[in-house]
């Protein structure tokens, strides 16, 4: 070959080499310098460029919005699985990435369209351990609810335009984890949890206001009841390793989430709550790891792309460098806990009501606040930002234990009557029984005298509240009963979803109709609804010894 037709065919290969780089789409908020952010059919027509330009994924929809928009997921694989199945024959790990959740908080959503351009090409090697899930934009009928970010975000640095928190149905998404209600939810739980069992999910959200010094906060699964082994490997292993990480690599501060009550005087830095109805705590009482990501509302757009983006490449990184030993963990979190549940091994006292549990007095980096002399509608003085931080030194309390707890019982009871609540828990993926013959046991029952509804109204409805003082006594459950056992590898997740005084689907108000109770003036028992003496919702002291059937796909 001459010299001449060597450099022309290096010039060829450059040529092409740019070529194909300029194919690869750009985001909407590359594209106008982080002024914007992407809308759903924008996000739609990125990840179709994508796919077109040759990256190694395949773009589906999950299911389908209020409004009628595509929940979007891509499956990010090298060579290419379509199904769960393929994907556990792989020996790869499945993570699930899902951004938008609150759909005013958008750099999660644009920092994954960059992540998934990468797995085309720097980063796709990590494809070689990792099936990555990614849900970019998971409240599309929030984020084209477009309004002036002051409006739909607080004081959130941009940009301009940004969705809303709730979703079509006006429903908080991140609150909905139980109770299902939610097109998103349910497609989430079908299509995502209980199918492709992702090992590890991380949420990505935007901070809501207090003042500190790191660029992003972070949470593992904060639910006590959840199986130990991988919420402690989340908690003590990788969160820490990312902050080094982050902090070392990327010269990023990032730190557990928390706020402070009263920023002039610090007295501790506490979380948010441990209830599953948030999704990352959810996702821990399955027994699979996850992470609550949490970019700082008061930096710019772009450094909360850029510091979202930094996390979930590192968080990537570690989950590929140990798929097998987080793969281990969570096979003998769910080897435990059907054992649990079987009474194979001791059966566990878990958290019905919590208490903030404080890791030790840490540095915590807060920005310091000046009063303006002003004060806000409730009284309480304003204060402005200086721009000036400093580190004080508070409890930090970034988890929780139970200040009263329950014996995770067999299993439980619940009648004939109430079969959309085994549809819901289907859903979840929970094994459902049904009484063939009738049983007759001693089992644990609450009068309905211990039930209260709250005055006020949340996410459409009145929370019940049970102060359970269980009575040992024997019934007789009909044939066409449910059972629900703990003797499986959601057992923890049935008792959080179960157990009547704790924060579950009794507390949504799932039972209300077989309680026969009105609301308000009329409370009590309703003409022509039967006399009710007892929570429809029993525990099991053992499973039950007749003949049942075990609920498959949609069958009640
Ligand atoms: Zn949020």
């Amino acid at each position: 070959m001459t010299p001449l037709a060597r450099n022309t065919l290096l010039l060829l290969f450059l040529a092409s080499r740019v070529a194909a780089a300029q194919t690869w789409p750009t985001t909407v908020a590359e594209r106008t310098n982080f002024d914007s952010t992407s809308s759903t059919a924008q996000v739609g027509l990125f990840l179709d460029s994508l796919q077109l330009a040759g990256a190694p994924i395949s773009v589906s929809s999950m299911g389908r919005t209020a409004l009628g928009k595509p929940l979007y997921l891509v499956v990010a694989s090298d060579p290419a699985v379509t199904s769960p199945a393929e994907a556990a024959a792989s020996g790869k790990l499945v993570v699930y990435l899902q951004g938008n959740i609150h759909a005013g908080e958008v750099e999660g959503k644009e920092a994954l369209l960059i992540v998934l351009r990468e797995l085309a090409g720097a980063r796709r090697d990590l494809l070689q351990k990792l099936v990555i899930l990614v849900a970019p934009d998971y409240n599309p009928d929030g984020n084209d609810a477009f309004g002036p970010v002051a409006q739909n975000r607080g004081d959130q640095n941009g940009p301009a335009m940004v969705g809303q928190r709730a979703d079509g149905l006006n429903l908080d998404l991140n609150r909905d984890y139980f109770k299902a209600e939610a097109p998103e939810t349910r497609a989430s739980l079908q299509r995502v949890y209980a199918t492709w069992d992702p090992a590890l999910m991380v949420d990505l959200h935007t901070t809501d206001g207090t003042r500190h010094g790191y660029l992003l906060t972070y949470a593992p699964p904060l639910d006590p009841v959840g199986p130990r082994g991988p919420t402690l490997f989340v908690q003590d292993q990788m969160l820490p390793a990312l902050r080094t990480t982050l902090q070392d690599r990327y010269h990023e501060p990032i730190y557990d989430y928390g706020n402070v009550e009263d920023p002039v005087n610090p007295k501790s830095w506490d979380t948010y709550a441990p209830l599953g109805w948030y999704g990352v705590n959810y996702v821990g009482l399955r027994g699979r790891m996850a992470i609550l990501s949490e970019a700082y509302s008061h930096a710019d757009f772009r450094t909360r792309v850029q510091v979202t983006h930094d996390f979930l490449v590192e968080i990537l990184n570690y989950a590929a460098a140990h798929a097998d030993e987080i793969r281990q963990i969570e096979r003998e979190a769910d080897r435990q806990t059907a054992l649990e549940g079987a009474g194979a091994a001791p059966r566990p006292d878990l958290a019905v009501q919590y208490k903030p549990a404080s890791r030790g007095v840490e540095p915590i980096v807060l920005e310091m606040l000046r009063a303006t002399g002003d004060t806000s509608a409730r009284g309480r003085p304003r204060y402005e930002p200086t721009g000036q931080y400093r580190t004080v030194r508070i409890p930090a309390n970034v988890m929780f234990t139970d200040s009263v707890s329950r014996p995770l019982p067999a299993g439980y009871f619940f009648p004939a009557g109430a079969a959309d609540v085994a549809s819901l828990l289907r859903l979840h993926g929970i094994q459902v029984e049904r009484l063939e013959a009738p049983w007759t046991d001693t089992i644990e029952t609450v009068a309905a005298s211990q039930i209260t509804w709250l005055p006020h109204e949340f996410q459409g409805h009145q929370l019940v509240q049970v102060t359970a003082i269980y009575v040992r006594a024997a019934r007789t459950l009909p044939a066409g009963s449910f059972f629900v056992t703990t003797a499986q590898p959601l057992g923890r997740l049935v008792f959080a979803l179960l157990e009547p005084e704790g924060w579950g689907l009794v507390r949504w108000g799932a039972f209300d109709r077989l309680l026969g109770s009105e609301f308000g003036a009329y409370s009590g028992l309703v003409y022509g609804s039967g006399n009710v003496r007892e929570l429809p919702v029993s525990r099991a002291i053992r499973a039950p010894k007749v003949p049942m059937r075990s609920l498959v796909g949609g069958q009640q």
